[in-house]
């Protein structure tokens, strides 16, 4: 007897879903991910019931009716069409399933209004299946509403931290996204309360927004983005961030190549404040090792930690009294 059987649509989304939704926070950057491949210059954020309600409204492109109804659909991408486009990608999404994976595990509706449309549509969606849809009056960009978020997977519901914690991830993602894309205005709110904002107004502005104005003038350009004098030594590392072609990452290496350029500099337990822009071709890189996209492969390690070491040294080091160390270059 055979017994091998290909799973029902609604089946595989919640099991992709567990991938791609791990909590409000990992759903809330796929989110604003999709605003900025929109091409949104404002992005507002509000969120209740411990992150499981989430409403995010954009100004970005927008969507036709036909491909409102498409976005939902696994693997449904307007993003890359042929396996080439993968190594050579210039946008934060690809795999077509950050809405299909959200949207099989709560409620949700979408609105949209593209440029060519007199008016918006918007569907509404219970796990998974469109339940109604109809038009709507609004200006061009996304108004996505979620709610109940994982109401039919109380296994993952359980899983949620208490509230603090998850508001705090989501706080982190916000402002991973507003400090790598500074000319886009960003609004967070937590339970009606604004707890982060950003003008799109450039650099500078966006870290005196985020930070302060005292972090500001502590940091000086290098090469690859911008690095804190010894004034503003952080006692984690939670203060080195990296963005690869634009995209938040956790890499071990660059975090090393930047302590290591510190070197004697850091007193033991302090860290830097740094901000990492490291730009490199796409196709130097495997952004499609894990489906939430935060780790990344270098086809090169040693090469990048070389480089982005040697850099901040060579600046960090040339108008200071102290002489360069002669070890470790
Ligand atoms: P991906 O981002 O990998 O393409 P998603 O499931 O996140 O997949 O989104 C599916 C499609 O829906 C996108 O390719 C895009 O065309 C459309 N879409 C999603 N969010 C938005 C948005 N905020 N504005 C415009 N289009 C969007
Ligand atoms: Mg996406």
């Amino acid at each position: 007897m055979n017994k091998i059987k290909i799973l029902d649509e609604s089946i595989s989304n919640i099991i992709a879903a567990g991938e791609v939704v791990e909590n409000p926070a990992s759903m809330i950057k796929e989110l604003i991910e999709n605003s900025l491949d929109a091409n949104s210059s404002s992005i507002k954020i509000n969120v209740t019931n411990k992150g499981r309600n989430v409403k995010i409204i954009d100004n970005g492109n927008g969507m036709s009716k036909t491909d409102l109804f498409l976005s939902i659909e696994r693997h449904a991408t307007s993003k890359i069409i042929s396996k080439e486009d993968i190594y050579n990608l210039k946008s934060y999404g690809f795999r077509g399933e950050a809405l299909a994976s959200i949207a099989s595990v709560s409620k949700m509706s979408i609105a949209s209004k593209n440029i060519d449309s007199i008016t918006g549509h918007q569907i509404y969606v219970n796990a998974g299946k469109i339940i109604k849809d109809k038009e709507v009056v609004k200006n061009q960009g996304t108004e996505i509403e979620i709610k109940e978020l994982f109401f039919n997977t109380p296994a993952r519901l359980k899983f949620l931290r208490t509230k603090n914690t998850e508001y705090n991830k989501i706080k982190h993602v916000v402002l991973t996204q507003a400090l790598a894309n500074y000319n886009v205005s960003f609004q967070l709110s937590l339970d009606n309360k604004i707890v982060l904002k950003t003008s799109g107004k450039g650099f500078e502005n966006c870290i005196t927004e985020l930070f302060s104005f005292n972090i500001l003038k502590n940091l000086k350009k290098f090469k690859y983005g911008y690095y804190g004098t010894m004034d503003i030594l952080r006692s984690t590392k939670d203060y080195i961030f990296t963005y690869i072609n634009k995209r938040y990452v956790k890499s071990k290496i660059i975090e090393t190549a930047i302590i290591d350029a510190y070197y004697t500099k850091l007193m033991k337990g302090k860290y830097p404040f740094a901000i990492i822009y490291f730009d490199i071709n796409p196709k130097e890189i495997d952004v499609n090792v894990h489906p939430s996209k935060k780790i990344i492969k270098f086809s090169n390690d040693n090469t990048v930690y070389n480089d982005i070491k040697s850099e901040l040294k060579k600046t960090l080091w040339e108008n200071e009294s102290d002489s360069m160390p002669s070890l470790n270059i």
